[in-house]
């Protein structure tokens, strides 16, 4: 009964999600409860009060899983609520006996005791979560068996994005100003990597500190602890910035910043390549392509050496771009093997640098490769390995291969100094699709 609907997200994306008809209440009792998983029972029954993360912080139940604001309805007290529902007169029936004492194991007088808890609890839960009997109704199923771990309580994970109609605070706020602070926070929490690493080691290195709030910033203990911090804060001058912060850090971590954070953290799951899209949406600005393996060689003196400005600028040329401009990168050792093209900061020069990386990709030569080829052999014999040195049948002539990708977020640390402090990080989909 429950009707699919669709969201408009602060980046442009759309998500669906469930939620109640609004005529819901003129729907036919949802279905007896089902066999549960006696160990997940037991487990939600000796820790009331504890984050129940089985439920993914989802309203729980078939019937119910639009989410408070659904669940009551504006005006609709919580308290009708809870009465249609008939938490009061909880049976001990089949829903609340069998599996008591059978798993339960501590005898009758225990179980009265437990009842008048459990219906304490499940008010509370039902406030906090919906109501969780709907569906992890105990009791033995037709065969007398119980439901394994693929019952109903693992279902509910798979409606993740039913939590989604709780609110999203970013939604609430200047749509301008939050792009400009999260693009902003994009940059400062990816540009030093020892802290970058920090975030991805989830504070394992030291204490987080909160980049929005910056020096009378609290320590956090590990990223989730931050999160909690920058999407809850009531510092209402920094808010906007807060939300940013927190959209920044989602997209370092992986994880999926439209959905508001909880102690469930399930917002910390996010598929693979969403979480992959994310990131290689924020690129940097202008657009730049990174070519790798321009070294020569070395000097007399042992100094790194590399191809320079007009060598590279002269090799996008002759493969067709015209607008890109070549800066080789350099280090105490001297050329580091990279040299930057960069593009006009507009569209075009977005899509020019798009058709160059592409060019890389085509032929083999792209990020994925580049980032297989490096640890395994750079730096050894590199004139002999086929990979990196090409060598002209007729000629005889040596030439190094090139490798390059379009610059993102993940790559701050690849970057000299110079350019790092002046590079500031676009989103491409919006980008491409502004006209
Ligand atoms: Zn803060």
């Amino acid at each position: 009964m429950l009707d699919r609907r669709t969201i408009v997200l602060a980046d442009g994306s759309v998500r669906s999600y469930f939620a109640l008809p609004p005529d819901y209440q003129d729907f036919a009792p949802p279905l007896p409860p089902r066999p549960l998983d006696p160990a997940a029972a037991a487990a939600g029954r000796f820790l009331p009060g504890a984050p129940r993360p089985e439920f993914g912080g989802l309203p729980g139940p078939d019937a119910f899983r639009g989410g408070r604001e659904e669940l009551f309805g504006r005006g609709r007290q919580p308290q009708d609520y809870w009465n249609s529902l008939g938490l009061d007169s909880v049976r001990p029936g089949p829903a609340e006996g069998p599996s008591k004492r059978k798993f339960g194991g501590e005898g009758e007088e225990r179980d009265r005791i437990d009842d008048e808890q459990d219906k304490a609890r499940k008010r509370q839960q039902v406030l906090q979560y919906g109501n969780p009997d709907r569906h992890p109704g105990p009791g033995p199923g037709p065969g007398g068996s119980f439901a394994g771990p693929s019952g109903e309580l693992f279902r509910s994970s798979k409606y993740g994005s039913a939590l989604e109609s709780v609110r999203l605070k970013h939604l609430d706020v200047d749509q301008a100003k939050l792009k400009k602070a999260f693009l902003h926070f994009v940059k400062v929490i990816n540009e030093n990597g020892y802290h970058r690493r920090n975030y991805l080691e989830n504070g394992k290195n030291g204490s987080l500190k909160c980049v929005a709030c910056g020096r009378s910033s609290k320590e956090f203990q590990d990223v989730h602890g931050l999160i909690m911090h920058t999407y809850n804060s009531e510092n209402a001058d920094l808010h906007v910035e807060h939300l940013g912060l927190h959209k920044a850090l989602c997209a370092l971590m992986g994880w999926n910043y439209a959905k508001p954070p909880d102690s469930s953290k399930a917002y910390q799951s996010l598929p693979a390549e969403e979480a992959a899209a994310n990131l290689e949406d924020l690129i940097m600005w202008p657009p730049m392509v990174i070519i790798h393996n321009t070294i020569t060689g070395k000097s007399k003196e042992g100094r790194m050496e590399g191809l320079g400005i007009k060598a590279m600028d002269n090799y996008v040329r002759e493969l067709g771009f015209m607008g890109g401009k070549s800066k080789s990168l350099y280090g105490r050792e001297g050329h580091l093997g990279i040299t930057l093209i960069k593009f006009a900061a507009n569209q075009s020069g977005l899509k020019e640098a798009l058709q160059l990386a592409e060019h890389f990709e085509k032929d083999n030569h792209g990020r994925k490769s580049w980032t297989h080829l490096q640890p395994l052999t750079l730096g050894k014999d590199d004139e002999n390995n086929p990979n990196l040195v090409r060598v002209d049948g007729t000629t005889g002539e040596k030439r190094r291969i090139f490798y390059g990708y379009l610059g993102t977020a993940p790559d701050m640390d690849k970057l000299d100094f110079d350019t790092r402090k002046k590079v500031v990080f676009e989103s491409m989909r919006e980008c491409l699709s502004s006209s």
